[in-house]
């Protein structure tokens, strides 16, 4: 089969399209699935640069239908999810450590995130998920629709996250992908939201879902945001979050960035840190963090989100993810499709098998 591959084969290490790989086969409690729409991520660009260590197929946002399923699937889920349109959430979880028997299986100690640590990826004609990660997809959302829930998802999970009062000022950082969902469900609260990024096109979006949208350059940077959510993907973002958000005030952290690395080097919001390097200090000489002391800030880190919530939130059409897609290619586009997600205008590409 097809399948986009992150691997040794070439030096260097660089994405290749495979055409003869093995198609996998589902595992006790997995299914196998056939991806209809895939959504190409700053996670998958930054992987293709060293994040992770990951060697393997990319991509982990899609929607698909289940064409087989391993032992003990339906038992596990008492669902029989063959012939199912469905999206999957991408972390695969031990179910006996500490933090999944605290219901906090996202950070399962022994997890394999799709696509992005120690499990192949959806960018290929059929990869293998557990039947427990699977959300049935509601009729009335279109594959490409559904294949915005992990990103959406990501999203509403600050929202999860934030307790909203007296209709604050909170500024999304960032108008990529994700700061443009962001914002999409944060304006959809009580509160006053704006988005501030660098890239006119992007911004103009804001202006058709009533959102109000300005430049960094145009805003000054007065510590007078309730609310800060950093969704910039670049390792600068937080310095500035930190120039606009009020003492005792709120910013909430989308993007990661890897240890070790000096900006621009910085890997988006959906993935785990490598496991030799989780035990280590991230570099913080770079970053001056003492505002967030002098200025008693509220620091909250935030990475997936609900899935069913997204789901809902699609199928209730409250947000306008179509807008977003900037682009639409075959899995047979190969690196091309890796390239058209990298230039500096692209939102979403989306990908066909
Ligand atoms: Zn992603
Ligand atoms: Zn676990």
């Amino acid at each position: 089969m097809r399948a986009l591959v992150f691997n040794d084969a070439g030096h260097p290490v660089q994405p290749t399209l495979q055409t003869d790989r093995t198609a996998p086969k589902p595992g006790p409690g997995e299914v196998l699935i056939r991806p209809t729409r895939m959504g190409v991520c700053a996670t998958d660009l930054e992987l293709c640069k060293g994040y992770m260590g990951f060697r393997g197929v990319l991509g982990h946002e899609f929607v698909g239908v289940v064409e087989a399923a391993g032992d003990g699937q339906s038992k596990k889920t008492g669902k029989d999810w063959v012939g199912k349109r469905v999206v999957g959430e991408i972390n695969c979880v031990c179910g006996t450590c500490d933090m999944c028997k605290a219901g906090l299986r996202s950070h399962c100690r022994d997890r394999t995130v799709l696509g992005i640590a120690g499990r192949d990826g959806c960018f290929a004609e059929r990869f293998v998920l557990p039947a427990v990660n699977l959300h049935e997809v509601p009729n009335n959302v279109d594959d490409d629709h559904a294949v915005f829930t992990e990103p959406l998802a990501a999203a509403l999970q600050v929202v999860r996250q934030l307790k909203i009062e007296g209709r604050p000022y909170i500024t999304v950082l960032g108008d990529g992908r994700l700061g443009l969902l962001c914002a999409q469900v944060l304006s959809r609260l009580n509160a006053t939201v704006r988005v501030v990024g660098k890239h006119e096109p992007k911004l103009r979006l804001c202006e058709k879902w009533g959102i109000p949208a300005r430049l960094l350059g145009d805003v000054g940077l007065r510590k007078d945001q309730d609310i800060v959510v950093d969704a910039t993907g670049s390792a600068t973002g937080l310095t500035t979050a930190m120039q606009m958000v009020r003492p005792r005030g709120t910013l909430v952290l989308k993007t990661t960035v890897a240890p070790g690395s000096t900006p621009p080097h910085t890997p988006a919001s959906d993935g785990v840190k490598p496991r030799a390097e989780r035990s280590e200090a991230p570099d913080q000489t770079s970053i001056d963090l003492s505002p967030l002391v002098i200025d008693e800030i509220h620091v909250i880190g935030s990475r997936c989100g609900p899935f069913r919530d997204a789901l809902q939130t699609l199928s209730a059409g409250h947000v306008d993810v179509v807008s977003l897609v900037t682009r639409r290619m075959k899995l047979a586009d190969g690196v091309d499709v890796l390239r058209a997600a990298n230039q500096p205008g692209a939102l979403k590409v989306l990908l066909e098998p």
